[in-house]
This record gives C-alpha cells, sequence and structure tokens, in this order.
C-alpha cells in the first residue's frame, strides 16, 4: 500500500482493510457504515454537538421529505439541485398530487416553519442544527466518504435581525471550525467561493478545503451567508422593535462524512489509517507478551492496566486473543490505533509499560502505577504533534505560480483580477477548478495569469477530487 504514489488505490484499500464501510450494498454510492467507522463517525458527532451546544445552537431533526412546491421556492436553489434531487412519486399505488423530494440539504424543509415560528425580534436569534442523512444523485465515479449519494450531514441554520449580525455567526461559526478542526488534527483553508460555484442561493460562500496527498484539495464543508434570500421566498419576517415587520438575515454552516475521508487522506500512511486521540474508538491497544511461565502474572498486570485506564475515561481494548502479537500490531496499526501498550515479563519485572505511537513509531515507558497519567500525555502529545505536521503538509502544498505551463500537482496561487470572463478561462483551459480567494485577504502584488493586468487579488486552484 503505497499513499504517495497511488492515492487512489491506497485510499479505497485502507477503507476496506480498516473496516470503515462496505460498499458492496446493491445501490451505487449508497455504502453501509460498518461498525469501526461509524464509531468514528459518532465520535466526529459528538464534537460537532459539543461546539454547537456550547454556542447557543438547539439540535432538531426535520423530515426527510420535502414538499416540491417548498422546494422550488427559491429560484437559483432549485436550479442548483434540479439535477441532483431522488423524487419520490408514489404513496402505495396512488400518484402523488404533489411529489416530494428527498432532502439535498435542508433549507427548503426548515425555512416553511422558520417563518412559523419567529414572530417577534425577540425570538431572534433562531439557532439550530441537526445530523441527518442527505442524497445526492451524484454522477460522478463514487468513493467512500468523499464522493456518495447518501451523505451524513451536519447541517445549523441561523436567522439573525441584521445583516451584521448574522455575520458575526459566520465569525463564530469559524471559531467553532476551529476547534472542531484541533481535535480532528484536520489543516483546512478557508476560501470564498467564486460567483458561479456558491451555494445555490447563498450571497456568499466560504469553502472550507483541506490538501490530500495526491496535491487536490478536498472541500469538506461551507459556511454561507445568505442575506434575506431565503427569508424573502419563504416568507421568514419578525416584527421590529416598532412594530415594523423585517426580513431575518441568515446563515448556515455545514460538514459531512466527508470529514472520515479527511481523516483518511491527511494522517494516513503506507501502513494503514492513523487516527487523532480525540476521535479514534480505541485510543489505546494493550497487548500482553506471553511466553511460558509467565501467562498468567502477564495477564494479571494487563487486565489490571486495562481497568486503571478504562476507569480514567481512556477508551481502551486488551487484546488478549490467541495470536502471535505481531499479527495484532499489523491488525491495528491498520486501524489507525493512536497508542500501543505492549507488557510482557521484563516489563513488569522493570515496574513499567512499554509504548509505541502509531503516528511516529516513537517508543517508551511509562511506569505502572501511573500509567493513567502517562497514556493522558501521550495521547496529547500524539494530537498535537498530528495537528501541526498536518499543518506544516498543507502549507507546503501550495504553490504561488506566475505562468501556466508545467502546472505542479499541487494547490496553486496567483494572481487573478477577478473577472468571471478570466476565471472560466483558467478553470477551462487549464482542467482546474478556482477554489475562491481567501476569506482573510492576503497581500499580494501581480498580475492576472489570465490576461496579465495588474492586479492585488489572489486566488487559489486545483484540480478536483
Ligand atoms: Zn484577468
Amino acid at each position: 500500500m503505497e499513499k504517495d504514489t497511488n492515492f487512489n488505490e491506497w485510499y479505497n484499500d485502507i477503507v476496506e482493510k480498516a473496516g470503515l464501510s462496505d460498499k458492496r450494498y446493491p445501490i451505487k454510492g449508497m455504502n453501509v457504515w460498518t461498525p469501526y467507522g461509524w464509531k468514528i463517525m459518532r465520535n466526529i458527532d459528538e464534537y460537532i454537538r459539543r461546539e454547537l451546544d456550547a454556542t447557543g445552537h438547539d439540535e432538531v431533526c426535520f423530515p426527510l421529505l420535502i414538499p416540491e412546491t417548498e422546494f422550488k421556492k427559491e429560484k437559483e436553489h432549485i436550479k442548483g439541485f434540479d439535477s441532483e434531487v431522488y423524487w419520490v412519486t408514489h404513496a402505495g399505488l396512488n400518484e402523488l398530487d404533489v411529489r416530494l423530494v428527498v432532502r439535498p440539504t435542508s433549507e427548503t424543509a426548515m425555512y416553511p416553519m422558520f417563518s412559523l415560528w419567529i414572530r417577534s425580534h425577540t425570538d431572534l436569534p433562531l439557532k439550530i442544527y441537526h445530523l441527518v442523512n442527505t442524497f445526492r444523485y451524484e454522477t460522478k465515479q463514487t468513493r467512500s466518504f468523499i464522493r456518495v449519494r447518501e451523505i451524513h450531514f451536519f447541517e445549523s441554520h441561523t436567522c439573525h435581525v441584521t445583516e451584521e449580525d448574522a455575520q458575526k455567526q459566520v465569525e463564530e461559526d469559524f471559531l467553532i471550525l476551529e476547534r472542531l478542526m484541533k481535535d480532528l488534527c484536520i489543516p483546512y483553508s478557508l476560501l470564498t467561493r467564486t460567483e458561479w460555484d456558491k451555494f445555490p442561493g447563498a450571497y456568499y460562500t466560504v469553502g472550507l478545503d483541506t490538501a490530500m496527498p495526491n496535491g487536490r484539495m478536498l472541500q469538506i464543508g461551507s459556511i454561507h451567508h445568505y442575506r434575506t434570500n431565503f427569508s424573502i421566498p419563504y416568507n421568514i419576517t419578525y416584527e421590529d422593535a416598532d412594530g415594523e415587520h423585517m426580513y431575518v438575515h441568515q446563515t448556515t454552516y455545514g460538514m459531512s462524512e466527508r470529514l472520515v475521508g479527511a481523516l483518511i487522506g491527511v494522517h494516513g500512511d503506507d501502513k494503514g489509517l492513523v487516527l487523532p486521540p480525540p476521535v479514534a474508538p480505541i485510543q489505546a491497544v494493550i497487548i500482553p507478551i506471553l511466553s511460558k511461565g509467565n501467562i498468567d502474572a502477564v495477564t494479571a498486570a494487563a487486565k489490571n492496566v486495562e481497568k486503571m485506564l478504562r476507569d480514567a475515561g481512556i477508551r481502551v481494548k486488551l487484546d488478549d486473543r490467541d495470536e502471535r502479537p505481531g499479527s495484532k500490531f499489523f491488525e491495528w496499526e491498520i486501524k489507525g490505533v493512536p497508542l500501543r501498550l505492549e507488557i510482557g515479563m521484563k516489563d513488569i519485572e522493570k515496574n513499567v509499560v512499554t509504548f509505541v505511537r502509531r503516528d511516529n513509531g516513537g517508543k517508551g515507558t511509562v511506569s505502572l502505577q501511573d500509567a493513567t497519567d502517562g497514556v493522558h500525555l501521550i495521547l496529547r502529545s500524539i494530537r498535537k504533534d498530528m495537528y501541526d505536521k498536518a499543518w506544516e503538509k498543507q502549507r507546503s502544498n501550495v504553490t504561488t505560480i506566475t505562468s501556466l505551463d508545467d502546472l505542479p500537482e499541487k494547490t496553486l496561487r496567483f494572481g487573478w483580477c477577478g473577472s468571471e470572463e478570466c476565471g472560466h478561462k483558467f478553470e477551462d483551459e487549464n482542467d482546474l477548478k478556482l477554489l475562491g480567494t481567501p476569506y482573510i485577504p492576503e497581500e499580494f502584488d501581480g498580475k492576472c495569469i489570465i490576461c496579465g493586468k495588474p492586479t492585488d487579488k489572489v486566488a487559489y486552484a486545483s484540480r478536483s477530487m
């Protein structure tokens, strides 16, 4: 399994061997979450819930089906999704009068309800989210977690009194994102999408992208400011302090199971998956090193360490199967368990536990009595090191170019005058995707790579995943 020379094959191999998902389900692009993969997703979901609850969002759960009449209210939105939605046309033997859309995203499910819920400025801000599956008829080649037709998805939706309040929400979303990505050890860039690539119906869209080992950028989420683009067609209004009816300003923030794809791509190596401790289903695996005459003593010590760690809230597994340690090492390496603990007679005599880090192969010992503190410390250090290493890679993947000859397989940074004409020309002639311009402006002094006009605007592009 070679990650750097054949990323696509490596990726599919890891998904299968680590037991993350089963794509043999008889609908293409709708995969089965197998236990290990689902545990990772659930851990990510828990972090999302924790962050959103802590910032005043409430979790809800909306229906899966949306009436066509509601779905078609916002014209840009329907144009953007028309070709990728699934329709329910029958109920039993009867053809439905109003067809139903299987949600591709939840704006058009939520907003008719928002118009009933919001009456006064005192009802605002409204901040809700749900974690559900969405459905999109993907026509490109499907790939586990990265391009699927049934997508595990989180989306938050907020309504505000003014455009400025909505803007503050977008900024809070960036802080939520920053904390979340620290736990997932995933680096990202914030790029304002081009006008032709923004979310259908949005005022603006900020894409969250992370670099994959093949140099391509993977979009792992997006944050949108809608202004009143949806509240007007859905009639979501509030009465202000003077009794006047005003339209709310809205935002959304969404991320999906692509985060699992990003974990695989960003951290994995030739031996398999490498999971950051915060989301690893098993944070430490204990392997007893048995030999004749010491089986009871070693097993007892291993069980004791397991109990200590479990009582301290560490997700630990004692692998006491009757197999050679070497084949156990191999298996847990593929599954990306951050820390391996080995206990043999020699360790017991020295009153220690031997540890091996999955992320960098680092080895050492911690004292048996203080195993809990030692393991906590190492897990924290793994998280930090994985985070720093991933950011370093993300930064080194960006190359500033001044010519379109011999384009490297990297994320490209270049001058762009900002015109749609140059943007389209750039994409069409180079088979690249213009990812957008930095949300946090970067100083730049150069020329548009297409028309040659002087510009202080910089843009990013890469081949699409
Ligand atoms: Zn230009």
